[in-house]
């Protein structure tokens, strides 16, 4: 699988980075998301169609950045849980009139753990009762201590409501990326992550996925977790179909048997063959464990 590791060196690209958003509850999570999402879409016109594929790219001087658009912990602990890290950099949202609340530190240890780098950005600056220096001093006594203040994290004021802070929050985050140097190989077979999943009328089993390595071609014979197919239908952030997406790219598939689990690694295989020997030695495996459990 992993052949001749010193070819695939040369063959490594640059790839976006991936981003999730955390932090206490209405802190404003959400309305980051759509803030970005609505001031730069890439390679879209404003106003555009868009299909909520579990995540989204936006473009910043040239240069993507992918956003997991189901905030919360729940997918990022999930997917950890399971090894299977889609996240690059972590921005951990802090409402500036409330601060730092139970949630922002639950987030920061879970990023913290996962080793995965943080940015912090101050929201709600828009507000008469904002008071980013106190957001800054509780944090510096959780061992997050601002860069302005001799730390080594960023903290980026920013308002969802009026867009300050915005362009800077994904200059910042382009920052941090060029540092950790993301690359992947696009001319391998793909490897992605399943963000979430559903069952949707007309299509059946629909996984939302992240492409972590490789390209992934429509016809591809995929496992995923404990399901397997072959790829149908690519669908982009932006409503279109593509034949073949690379690296950090989100995208709905179609084509899988059942639904996978959110966290479910995607691999894909030579042959129909090979994906439905490796489901059913899957399968046999839980079997042999569910039977291992109810004898004990
Ligand atoms: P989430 O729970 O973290 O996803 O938070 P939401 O995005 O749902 O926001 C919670 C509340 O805060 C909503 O009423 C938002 O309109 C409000 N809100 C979010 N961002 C801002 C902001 O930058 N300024 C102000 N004044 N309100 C905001």
């Amino acid at each position: 699988e992993d052949h001749d590791a010193e070819e695939d060196e040369a063959n490594l690209e640059e790839r976006p980075p991936v981003i999730t958003i955390m932090g206490h509850v209405d802190h404003g999570k959400t309305s980051l998301l759509d803030r970005i999402r609505t001031s730069k879409v890439a390679d879209k016109e404003a106003g555009g169609i868009t299909q909520h594929v579990g995540a989204y790219q936006v473009e910043k001087n040239g240069k993507k950045i992918t956003f997991v658009d189901t905030p919360g912990h729940e997918a990022f602990t999930e997917m950890r849980s399971r090894g299977a890290q889609a996240t690059d950099i972590v921005i951990i949202v802090v409402a500036a009139d409330d601060g730092v609340m139970p949630q922002t530190k639950e987030a920061i240890s879970h990023t913290k753990a996962a080793g995965v780098p943080l940015i912090v950005a101050i929201n709600k600056m828009d507000k008469e009762s904002a008071n980013p220096d106190n957001v800054k001093a509780q944090l510096s006594e959780i061992g997050v201590m601002a860069a302005d203040w001799g730390g080594e994290y960023e903290f980026v004021p920013v308002s969802a409501h009026t867009g300050m802070g915005i362009d800077d929050l994904l200059e910042t985050i382009l920052l941090q990326a060029e540092v950790m140097e993301l690359k992947a190989n696009p001319n391998r077979k793909a490897k992605a992550v399943v963000v979430e999943s559903s069952l949707e009328k007309g299509f059946g089993p629909v996984a939302n996925v992240i492409i972590k390595n490789g390209t992934l071609h429509v016809g591809d014979n995929v496992i995923v977790g404990k399901t397997y197919g072959r790829i149908k239908a690519i669908k982009l952030d932006d409503g279109s179909n593509a034949k073949e997406i690379g690296p950090s790219t989100p995208a709905a598939i179609v084509g899988l048997n059942e639904v996978p689990g959110a966290g479910d690694e995607l691999i894909v295989m030579d042959t129909d063959k090979e994906v439905r020997e490796l489901a059913e030695k899957r399968a046999e495996y839980d079997r042999a464990k569910a039977l291992s459990k109810s004898t004990k």
